[in-house]
């Protein structure tokens, strides 16, 4: 499965936010293919197309999709030197496939900041270099070995040298690799790079509890705003004490309280959200008397490998996926209806999937 690291500088709030995840914790009953361990929080995806589809079907049981948040802890400046946790940190965010970068915006004289001022710029450029440093170093040694093959005239020596090439001048003007600009073939080449600063990245600003509503006007929201504007990156604002307050509660208390914060929604859901596209995740739903149930799968696969999601003979077996999309079901209001008006298709296994499908998988055993 795929998962999102939470990163940050000591005392920005990491922990407050990735207990409030845990606390608002799936039941991990549900999600037995989900990690555990205690680094990782799984969280449900909020979608409020399952409950429409809930009221349309009053099935006896409603499942939200979930992913996992990782908890990167350790960074320090030098990590690319291997001081420290350094090199476990380093190695802990190749494991993630997208990288949620907490800065602290809020202001706390008994909570010491590691460089002694609040500056969220000068927090997200320390962790940036340790990143770019590593991928410099890992670039760097690629080029040696495939200059001489390039030299060789390895034609696909000669292309990723170009890559690395590229790659390397960006980090060198400290830029990370993900503002290199490729084509498509090029893309192949630098997955298979497997940098640090190819991830994905969206940056959580940490608010004080009493500034969620007046985020805004925050300057140092305002600055990480432009920074991340300069990086088309997003951001969340989120105050992690507010949120650990709201992972506590459930159903009507938690939508009594964020009334009474006047938010509409809880920052925590906002990353959900926020993460999972970064992710490229989407979501199909299989509706059922028994069960409604959301699944997430990534952009781009075809129906099999979404029917091996919930189970691998389903895979196996595949024969067709039943699909009529989630506006066809409500706009028709049944299964029945979706069929009587030909909004139900038979897809075969070449179909790709689509965020919204409503599925039902025919297979062999
Ligand atoms: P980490 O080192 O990044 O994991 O940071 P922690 O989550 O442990 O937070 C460091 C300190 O900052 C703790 O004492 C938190 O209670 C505090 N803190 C975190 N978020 C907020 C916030 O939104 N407002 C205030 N006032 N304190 C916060």
């Amino acid at each position: 499965a795929l998962t999102a690291g939470i990163v940050g500088l000591p005392n920005v709030g990491k922990s407050t936010l990735f207990n409030a995840i845990t606390q608002a914790g799936a039941e991990s009953a549900n999600y037995p293919f989900c990690t555990i361990d205690p680094n990782v929080g799984i969280v449900e995806v909020p979608d409020s197309r399952l409950g429409k589809l809930t009221e349309l079907v009053k099935p006896k049981k409603t499942i939200p999709t979930a992913f996992e948040f990782t908890d990167i802890a350790g960074i320090v400046k030098g990590a690319s030197k291997g001081e420290g946790l350094g090199n476990q940190f380093l190695s802990h965010i190749r494991q993630v496939d997208a990288i949620c970068h907490v800065v602290r915006c809020f202001q706390d004289e008994n909570i010491t900041h590691v460089s002694g001022t609040v500056d969220p710029i000068s927090d997200i450029e320390t962790i940036n270099l340790e990143l770019i440093l590593a991928d410099l170093e890992s670039v760097t040694k690629r080029l040696q070995r495939v200059e001489k093959m390039a030299r060789q005239k390895d034609k696909e020596a000669i292309a990723e040298f170009d890559v690395l090439a590229k790659i390397k001048d960006a980090l060198e003007d400290e830029k990370p690799a993900r503002s290199v600009e490729f084509a498509d073939e090029q893309m192949k080449v630098v997955k298979g790079l497997h940098l640090l600063t190819s991830k994905p990245i969206l940056y959580v600003a940490n608010v004080g509890e009493d500034e969620l509503l007046e985020a805004e006007s925050n300057p140092n929201v305002q600055k990480v705003r432009e920074f991340a504007a300069n990086e088309n990156a997003e951001v969340i604002v989120i105050s992690a004490k507010v949120e650990s307050e709201i992972a506590e509660l459930d159903g009507e208390e938690k939508e009594m309280f964020l009334e009474e914060l006047g938010i509409e929604e809880s920052g925590l859901d906002q990353l959900v959200r926020a993460t999972y596209q970064l992710l490229g995740l989407a979501t199909y739903f299989t509706a059922g008397e028994q069960e409604v149930r959301a699944w997430t799968f990534k952009k781009g696969i075809k129906a099999p490998q979404a029917a091996g999601i919930i189970h691998s003979d389903f895979e196996r077996g595949f024969i067709r996926a039943e699909t009529v999309s989630y506006e066809d079901l409500v706009g028709t209001g049944s299964m029945a209806a979706a069929k009587e008006k030909g909004k139900v298709r038979l897809e075969g296994k070449d179909y790709l999937v689509k965020d919204g499908d409503v599925i039902h998988f025919r297979f062999n055993v």
